[in-house]
Formats: structure tokens, sequence, C-alpha cells
């Protein structure tokens, strides 16, 4: 409240010799405006406009109109009333609604100010409080259109989250490690692959239907597929991360990973490849193949097709990932503790 009556005080000082109009943004401004003209002696006018950039915690970018620049603005002084300025994505927007008109001055006074994340061109003539880069809810301001009506501010409790695609040929040793990771990060491990063999030994539809694919070493249908993977994820709303073993095999499943978790707020921070040679990797899936028992570990040429399957499905998506900065490649030669040790060295310098 101070922070309000600070800028309704500074205003004042400057615009006591005129009726300045003030602007309120909405919705996030609404109480601050409401609380700030409590504060200000003087004569003035209101009025609002509206425009629309949130989704979740992510800004879209989009951002329209919902209700326009107020009439007979022209040679008055109007003084914008924002909850938050943070890029200055939207701010910018705002000046381009007012840039048609003739004002005699227009100023920009904002309850919150993320200076460090500010990269507009325009001045912050007056604001409350600058905050660090943090998603704050109340007092006006929401998250997902809810805790508007919170009397006090607070942070949202934005977890810090690491999704790991672990990414490499069959027998690169995905599962393995993803067993090391999964502990020292407390990740959730998806495997496709188990979670297939797990509906196969349970007999259930979705077994059924896999196993005829994975009996040859051929990669089970996109849809059937993704359609479990983001079961598995929705399973586990609480999880504080992900690795996904043996998943995206093919740029179809990458997108809608991507897709999927863009809209929860989530998404990959990196894809890491194993990467071995084909020889070391067939001697490695026979020598399992014995005691698992699995039938595509046993047969060379299954193995084989399992590889072509992967040169001509899975492989681009090194480009994928590459595109987004996000790939990194491992040697996945060397003792199990050596390879866990350069998988951490990469998650080490995630952000
Ligand atoms: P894995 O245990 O990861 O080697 O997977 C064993 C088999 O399950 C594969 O050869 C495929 O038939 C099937 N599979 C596992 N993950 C996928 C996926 N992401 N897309 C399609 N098929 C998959």
């Amino acid at each position: 409240m101070a922070a309000v009556k600070n800028i309704a005080d500074k205003i004042a000082e400057d615009y006591k010799d005129e009726i300045p109009i003030f602007v309120g943004v909405l919705n996030g401004a609404f109480m601050f405006v409401s609380d700030f003209l409590k504060f200000y002696p003087h004569p003035c006018e209101v009025s609002f406009v509206k425009l629309s950039s949130y989704s979740g915690l992510t800004s879209t970018g989009i951002v329209e109109t919902l209700l326009d620049v107020p009439d007979n603005i022209d040679g008055r002084s109007v003084i914008i009333l924002e909850d938050i300025i943070d890029t200055g994505r939207t701010l910018q927007e705002l000046v381009h609604l007012f840039s048609n008109s003739n004002v005699k001055n227009f100023k920009i006074a904002s309850l919150f100010f993320k200076s460090e994340v500010y990269n507009g061109e325009y001045v912050i003539d007056y604001f409350g409080m600058k905050i660090p880069d943090k998603f704050i809810v109340g007092y006006g301001l929401d998250y997902k259109e809810q805790g508007r009506n919170l009397r006090g501010v607070y942070q949202i409790n934005q977890r810090t989250m690491i999704n790991i695609v672990l990414f490499g040929k069959p027998g690169a040793g995905k599962g393995t490690q993803a067993g090391f990771l999964k502990e020292k990060y407390n990740l959730k491990h998806i495997s496709t692959g188990d979670v297939f063999r797990y509906n196969i030994k349970n007999n259930t539809a979705l077994g059924q239907l896999a196993k005829s694919y994975m009996d040859k070493g051929d990669l089970v249908p996109d849809e059937v597929t993704i359609d479990m993977l983001k079961d598995e994820v929705e399973k586990n709303p609480k999880a504080s991360g992900f690795i996904f073993d043996g998943f995206p095999r093919t740029t179809a499943q990458a997108e809608a990973l991507d897709n999927f978790l863009e809209s929860k707020d989530m998404g990959i921070h990196a894809t890491i490849a194993l990467e071995a040679n084909d020889q070391a990797l067939i001697k490695r899936l026979l020598e399992r193949g014995k005691e698992s028992g699995r039938p595509d570990d046993q047969d060379e040429e299954k193995i084989r097709n399992r590889f072509e399957e992967y040169n001509q499905k899975t492989a681009p998506l090194k480009d994928f990932y590459s595109a987004q900065h996000k790939f990194h490649s491992v040697n996945g030669i060397g003792s199990i503790e050596e390879i866990t040790q350069r998988l951490e060295d990469v998650i080490k310098n995630l952000t």
C-alpha cells in the first residue's frame, strides 16, 4: 500500500495543475487503480484499456485489444496505470495503441517492475517496486485467471523441473543410466519399451497390439505410443521431472512431446545421446537377451532391424534437438560409473 501511495504522491506533485487521464490496464491493474485513485488528491479522469497477453506462465506473444483507447484524449496528459511490467512486450503494444492519438504527454506508471528482464525502449516514469523475475499472483494479478482476489501478493512456487530425453540405439545403456539419474535427481523414469512390455505381460489390448511390432523389431505406430506416453506423464502430476527413455523415436513423437509439454508449461531441457558402435551394441544386446529372455534381444536379424528403424526414423531427431540447442552427445563406451559421470557433467551445466 505504501508503494501505491508513493506513486500517487509523485504523480500528484507532477500533475497538480491539470486534469490528467489515468488509463488502467485490465484485468490485472484493477485493484491498483482503485487504491491509487483513493490516494490521488486532485481532479482526474479514469478510463481502462484491455489487452490479453498471458496464458499460464508463459507469454504467448499474442496481444489483442479487447477494450480500446478512450475518446477525446487529444491534448490531454495520459498516464498508464499497469500492475506489472516485465519484458515490456505488452507495454510496447500499449504504446502502439496510443500512437495514433495526439496526447499532450504520455507517462507510464507500474506498481511492479521486473527491471532485470525489461528490454523495452520506454522509460518507466513511475513504479512502486522493483521485483525479481518471479511469477507473482494476488492483488489483481492472476495465475491462470485465479488469485486476483487475494489481498496480498504471493510468489508462485515454480518448481524447477528437469526433463531429459535419453537418446541412443538399442543397447546403448539408456535404461541402466536412467536408473542412476532418476535417483540422483529425483526424476520419474518413463521407458516406453518397459511400458509396452508391462502391457504384454498383462495381456492388455495395448500389449497385444504392440507385441506384433515389437517382436519383429519394428516401431509401434506413433498414435499409440504418443497417447501412452501422455498417460504416463499425466499419472505423475507431482513429479519433479522426467527422464524419457526410448521416447521420442520419430519426428512426429518429438513434435507431439514438445506440444504436450508446452501445454503443461513444461519443456525438454536436454536430449543426451549415448553413442556406441553397432558391433559393441550387438554384443551387449545378445548378452542381455540371454538373461532377460527378451525375444527382440536374442536374434541378430531383429537387432539389425531395430538399428535400421533407428537410423531411418530416430537418428533425424539429432537435428531436431540440435536446432533447439538441446542436443548433447556422450561416449557410451566405458564402465557404467564413467558413463553416469559423463551424463552428470552434461546435466550439471544445464541452466
Ligand atoms: P526398447 O525397450 O526401448 O528397446 O523398446 C523395445 C521396443 O518397443 C521397440 O523396438 C519398439 O518396438 C517399441 N517401442 C518402444 N518405444 C517406442 C517408441 N517411442 N515408438 C515406437 N515404438 C517403441
